[in-house]
């Protein structure tokens, strides 16, 4: 069996504590994408975890987590991350752990990149996270990267190292002004952070072939969601990998993989991080109660997240792309404080009404059509069974289920890892 778990929105949707329930059923857990730009948060029996490129298997004692070459690793955050876990008492050999020979590293002059071009580009910024992403992956596609592969042939690494920084210094230097990135310190930092990461590397190809072929459960990861897919996003506000599930295969090693589930994580409400358009958009102090209710804040760098009522435009565009099989519809507790909950229908671009979801200048002018259904006010967060719930908040559930057009399969109505419902046919 082979499953993909993807966020059908901006991200944020709470894949990790997902993945961590379902991943009950599956040996293996492969992140595919992404490097240490987002955070999963995982709250279990052993505590409080945010993940940032771990797989959110690697809390499970009996799961595989594999690092495909789809991802780009920050060798001091995963290291760091590695460290953080040990210290909590997770247990992570090269047993649980396989990181792929093929994923790119992404180098401190990478996040110094990032860091230079969103100052430069002042007003105009991406809202980048800051982490190197957007360079390291534009420096895979110009290939002139080094893979983690790299690092088990040290010897090698002087050479590599000069022919890349003496390229990277024409923009750090020459171009951005910048003090000129010294190869030494590259050499230091790869042999500092490599010395504990070498023995998790491995042709991870070989190994899920064989996996696949003994008749193991794979679960594919995703970070991120769909409106932030490169493709498929809200470009250029996107993150700069696939989060697509159709790319799982591939980042994950195994192209010629088919999946046999998509499982897309939806919110019950919108968030967003960094800049963009966003079109349900709340403002004021209607958003402050929803940021605070749901705690709305980055896991990875603690910024307050933009927010808005579920958009079904959006979700329901996301769920297409995904080939969404069935839903999780998470933190829907977080509406309980409202009296009229309201969602996002459709669009008006230039005064005519859409349910399409739009892209480039036309998704930036696009205005909200907002209509209100009936809040649950209550608490909902004990509720374990269907017909716990209030009638209001079934109603929610069915009307989002009808306007997306893909079958709820869980609710989430807690962050720990029993907190959900399993919603029946
Ligand atoms: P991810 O990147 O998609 O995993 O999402 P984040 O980890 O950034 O955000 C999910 C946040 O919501 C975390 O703090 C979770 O503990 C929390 N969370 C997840 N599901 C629920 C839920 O059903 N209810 C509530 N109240 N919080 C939840």
């Amino acid at each position: 069996m082979l499953t993909s778990i993807v966020g059908i929105n901006w991200g944020d949707e709470g894949k990790g504590r997902m993945v961590d329930l379902l991943s009950q059923e599956y040996d293996i857990i492969i992140r595919y994408q992404g490097g240490n730009n987002a955070g999963h948060t995982v709250i279990n029996d052993q505590g409080k975890f945010i993940l940032n490129l771990l797989p959110s298997g690697i809390l499970r004692e009996t799961t595989v987590n594999i690092m495909g070459n789809g991802m780009v690793i920050d060798l001091a955050h995963l290291t760091g991350e590695i460290r953080k876990l040990r210290e909590a008492g997770v247990v992570i050999t090269p047993e649980n752990l396989k990181i792929s020979d093929k994923a790119a590293i992404c180098l401190p002059y990478h996040v110094q990149q990032d860091v230079l071009e969103e100052e430069r580009l002042g007003d105009a910024k991406f809202g980048s996270t800051k982490r190197g992403i957007g360079p390291v992956y534009g420096d895979k596609y110009m290939k002139k990267v080094l893979r983690m592969g790299d690092l088990l042939e040290p010897d090698t690494l002087p050479e590599k190292v000069e022919a890349l920084v003496n390229w990277k210094n024409l923009m750090i230097e020459k171009g951005y002004g910048s003090e000129p990135v010294k190869p030494e310190e590259i050499l230091t930092w790869l042999r500092e952070q490599s010395s504990d990461l070498s023995r998790f590397i491995c042709d991870v190809t070989s190994y899920l072939t064989d996996e696949i072929h003994k008749g193991k459960n794979l679960m594919f990861e995703a970070q991120l969601g769909a409106l932030r897919d490169i493709d498929f996003g809200i470009f250029p506000y996107t993150s700069s990998s696939s989060t697509i599930a159709a790319y799982g295969p591939i980042g994950a090693g195994i192209p010629f993989a088919k999946l046999d589930n998509v499982i897309g994580i939806m919110k019950a409400y919108s968030s967003c991080v960094g800049e963009g358009p966003f079109t349900a958009e709340m403002f004021g102090e209607e958003a402050s109660a929803l940021r605070e209710a749901g705690g709305e804040y980055g896991a990875a760098t603690g910024r307050p997240r933009r927010v808005g009522p579920f958009d079904v435009v959006a979700s329901r565009y996301g769920c297409m792309v995904q080939g969404a099989d069935e839903i999780a519809l998470t933190k829907l507790d977080v509406l309980s404080y409202m009296e009229k909950i309201p969602v996002c229908i459709a669009y008006e671009v230039d005064g005519i009404r859409t349910t399409e979801f739009l892209t480039g200048d036309r998704l930036n002018r696009a205005k909200p059509v907002i209509e209100y259904l009936e809040g649950f006010r209550q608490d909902i967060s004990g509720c374990r069974k269907m017909e716990d719930l209030p009638a209001q908040a079934m109603d929610y559930i069915r009307y989002i289920e009808k306007t997306v057009g893909c079958k709820i399969r869980y609710v989430s109505v807690g962050p720990a890892r029993e907190d959900y419902i399993l919603m029946e046919d």
